[in-house]
This record gives structure tokens, sequence and C-alpha cells, in this order.
């Protein structure tokens, strides 16, 4: 069987390693950390030994091949879902329990949103010709609307002000990660689309630290199957010659080497391809310098004391940016089980905070908690900033004609990675829908058809 090199061990690497360990092939998967996961992943503290996410994630039951991988791998039982209750928005020290039949799309949603407490009923029943379209509107349709803003569209189907600010603004920055007066309606429609098609619709939350879930698994499932992966292992270039891959230079401790094999996929996000292939390719890739990444900032404090039995909950982002954090994880009731809690949360699209040093940030942080607890009296024992200047990339209007699928101009080169797959936004699923996909189109390209990727939502 050829042998396959697999650059990158996020989601996406490792997902296509094992589909294609089970077909037989050798697979060697270069990774430039001395960690597996990529954006999915965790670090352990060192003065607290608990599990660091790079920053906290929410898994969706939906997540059909995401779920389908860890099953695979043996990993599902470290997810718990909550089949009752998504999450709890606060605003103002005000609180509402977002129930499973408050998400868009549901038999009851109308009912239940018609007492969200942050907009009043006719904000709520603003939303008919939004929901009327977006149900019986075919996907083509939305493509068509990728050179308008989400904010432009809401307001040509007469969704009132309060609830842009009070509700949407929100959907928009948790779950494509950006301003909804700089995010392609395309891009928000198709989220919304697929979120009213789901039918187990809740959320779940690791019982372990990010990457603990799935890496340790996935690398015994590879290895026990001949596959290899190598640690710090960075690819430097991409070398080709008479129209084909012909090797990888590859730096490991300091020195550099080619390595070769027949055939190459990249799971690199755009902004680290274009760094490694060779220019004779820029006419395919180049449009992918246009992709700028969304930049975050995620936050871990431990406290002396615990504040909640709370796992969950979030502040309603406005349109005055009254708040910097968006989503909050209490890790003491979700995996480290100690007495005392562990606050991780994200501040998305981070540019306004570069400049805030991390005792700042960890300040103001500390204060939204205490909007969603008032009488806290906890006090910080010890915190972690982190700094990610890439998230995904930014879903901007005229963005999506830059993305690319699997196959590329070059017969021996695929791609993977969370940003080439168009119908679901860059996520974990997305990811691994394109770990799945990628291996469809090896098998196809060698003569065998076999179906990997499942496009339901369940
Ligand atoms: C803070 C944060 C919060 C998020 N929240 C959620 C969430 O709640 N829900 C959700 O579904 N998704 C969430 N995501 C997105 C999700 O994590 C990503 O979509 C997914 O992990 C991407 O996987 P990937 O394999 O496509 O890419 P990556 O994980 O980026 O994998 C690429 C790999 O390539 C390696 N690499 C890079 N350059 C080189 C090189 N030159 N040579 C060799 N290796 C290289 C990297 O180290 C990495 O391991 C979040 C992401 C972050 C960072």
């Amino acid at each position: 069987m050829p042998g396959v090199i697999i650059i990158g061990a996020g989601l996406a690497g490792l997902s296509l390693a094992c589909e294609l360990v089970d077909e037989g092939y050798e697979v060697l998967i270069l990774e430039k950390e001395s960690h597996l996961g990529g954006r999915a992943s965790n670090t352990i503290d060192e003065k607290t030994g608990d599990a660091v996410p790079i920053g906290p994630h929410i898994f969706l039951a939906s997540y059909n091949n995401f779920r389908r991988f860890l099953q695979k791998i043996g990993a599902e039982e470290s997810i718990f879902y909550d089949r009752r209750v998504f999450t709890e928005f606060v605003y103002d020290r005000k609180r509402y329990e977002y129930l499973i039949a408050d998400i868009p799309g549901g038999m009851l949603t109308m009912y239940r949103m018609m007492r969200y407490p942050f907009t009043k009923w006719y904000d709520q029943l603003s939303n008919l010709r939004l929901a009327a379209a977006i149900l019986f509107s075919p996907d083509e349709r939305f493509e068509k609307l990728d050179d308008i803003t989400a904010l432009d569209y809401l307001r040509s189907q007469g969704v009132t002000t309060r609830c842009i600010d009070m509700y949407w603004r929100m959907f928009v920055m948790s779950f494509l990660n950006i301003p909804i007066e700089r995010c392609s309606a395309a891009e928000f429609c198709l989220l919304l689309k697929f979120w009213t098609k789901q039918s187990d619709r809740c959320v779940g939350l690791g019982t372990k630290g990010l990457g603990d879930i799935y890496t340790g698994k996935a690398e015994a499932y590879i290895t026990s199957r001949g596959g290899k992966i190598l640690r710090n292992a960075a690819v430097m270039s991409v070398a080709c010659r008479d129209g084909k891959v012909e090797h990888l230079v590859v730096q490991q401790g300091g020195k550099e080497r080619k390595i070769r094999a027949d055939l190459y996929v990249s799971t690199l996000p755009p902004p680290e391809l274009v760094k490694v292939v060779p220019p004779e390719l820029e006419s395919h890739f180049g449009g992918l310098r246009n992709l700028q990444g969304v930049p975050y900032i995620t936050v871990n404090i431990w406290f002396d004391r615990k504040i909640t039995d709370k796992k969950f909950w979030a502040l309603v982002t406005d349109g005055n940016q009254r708040y910097m954090n968006t989503d909050f994880y209490d890790q003491s009731n979700l995996y480290t089980g100690k007495p005392t809690s562990f606050i991780t949360s994200n501040i998305i699209y981070s540019h306004a905070y570069h400049a805030m040093t991390d005792d700042k940030i960890v300040a103001r942080t500390v204060e939204e908690i205490r909007e969603a607890f008032p009488d806290m009296q906890a006090k910080v024992v010890h915190s972690v900033v982190h700094r990610l200047p890439y998230v995904i990339y930014a879903p901007y209007p005229g963005m999506r004609q830059h993305k690319l699928s699997q196959e590329t101009p070059i017969p021996n080169l695929f791609l993977a990675g969370d940003w080439t797959i168009r119908e679901h936004p860059q996520s974990m699923e997305a990811a691994v829908r394109s770990g799945f996909k990628c291996a469809e189109r090896i098998l196809t390209s060698r003569g065998k058809d076999k179906s990997l990727c499942d496009d339901r939502i369940l």
C-alpha cells in the first residue's frame, strides 16, 4: 500500500490517519509541536497539575462525524451531553436559562423566546420572515449572500435592532467568531440552517482536558496499525517536480532533511499552508492570503474556593461591547473534581484587548464572573492567559471564494482542515469531516470508492 505523509496532528490529521491505517496505508504524521491536537488541545499547568485547554470548547450532539471518530478510537464517553439546558445567559446581572427548546428551529422556539428577558415579545416576532427564509430556501441561495453582511441581511428581513443587539450579535460572535457587522450573510444563513436541521440539539462538554479526550487514543489507534507520528517535526517547504510533490523539507532537532512518500496531505490552516507551498502553485493557493485569522484571548483563573456548581454560562454580547468575555466554564464541575473553582473563558475577536496586560485581563474577567455571581467572595490564587493569533479564519463577506477543497491541481497532494469544508462552520466537526472527505478522495484516486463522511445533520 502507498505511503502517505500527513502534515499536522490536529483533528483533521488524526481522523484522516485513522481511516487510512484501516485501509492498510502506510501513514506518517509530521507535527511541529511536542503535543498532538492542534487547536483542540491542552497543556498541563505546572502549578496545579490541571489540564488547561488552549481555550474552552463546546461539542454538539449533531457533530456526527466527530462522534464517529470518537467512537472508532473508544473516546466517546469523555463527553457529557446536557439534554435540557444549553447554557445560562447573563446580562446586567439578570439571568436566563437557555434551554435546548430555545435553540432556533425547535418546535417551541418562538413560544420560549417570547420569555427571553433581554428583548420584547415583538422583537422575537420580527424573526418570522427570517425563519421562513432559512427554513424554505435551498443552500445555494445562501451562497449568493456572501457579498453582504449578516447585519444588513437581518435588517432586510425586518428583524428589530434590539433583537439583533441582544440575541443575534451573541449568536454570531459565539459561532462565527466575528462581529455581526463584519460577518458574511452566507455564513450566517448556512449556520442558522445547520441549527434548524439538527434533531439531536444538545450541547456537550468535555469531562477531561480537551486534547486528553482523544489524542492519546487516536495515537494508540494509528500506531497499533503500523502508522507513525513524528513530533517536533516542522514542515518547512513542499518541493514539486514534473507536476507532482517530490519531497518535503522537514526540520527536526535543529536539522533539515528531505522526506518522501507517494501521497501528501496538508491539514495546515491557511496562514501556515501558504508559507510552505512552492511559488509555482501560487495561482491555486494565492487566494488563501486573503483569509485573516480571528484572534482570541483565553483566560484561566483558579480560585481559593467554589464559586458555583454551574458548568457553562455566557454573557450577552450587546452592541456596546459591555463585556470582554463571551463564555465561561467552571472546569471543577467538569473534570478537575476539585473543591475549588477553575474557570476558563474566551475573549473572542480580541483585537481591542491586545494591548491590555495579563493582570488587567484577569482583573476584568473576575469582574465579569461577578456579573453572574454578585455575592462571590472567592480570591484568585493563580491565572494563565493565552493569546491566540489564529482560531479560525474570519468569515468576512467575500471570503468563501478563497476556500479550497480536498483535491489540488497536484495529483499526489491533498488538503484537509476545518477551513476546507463549505457546508459547516469551522469547528471540530468540520475538521473531522475534512479528514473523512480527504480519505474518500485518496481512496478514489487509487480506484476504490468508499463513503466515509456522513453529510447528514443528526
Ligand atoms: C480557543 C478556541 C476555541 C474553539 N472553540 C470551539 C468550539 O467550542 N467548538 C468547536 O467545534 N470548535 C472550536 N474551535 C475550533 C476547533 O478547535 C478547530 O476548528 C479544529 O481543532 C481545527 O482542527 P484542524 O485539524 O483543522 O487544524 P489544527 O488543529 O490547526 O491542526 C493543524 C496542525 O498542524 C500543525 N502544524 C502547523 N504548522 C505545521 C508545520 N509547518 N509542520 C508540521 N505541523 C504543523 C499544528 O501544530 C496543528 O497540530 C476552537 C478553537 C480554538 C483555538
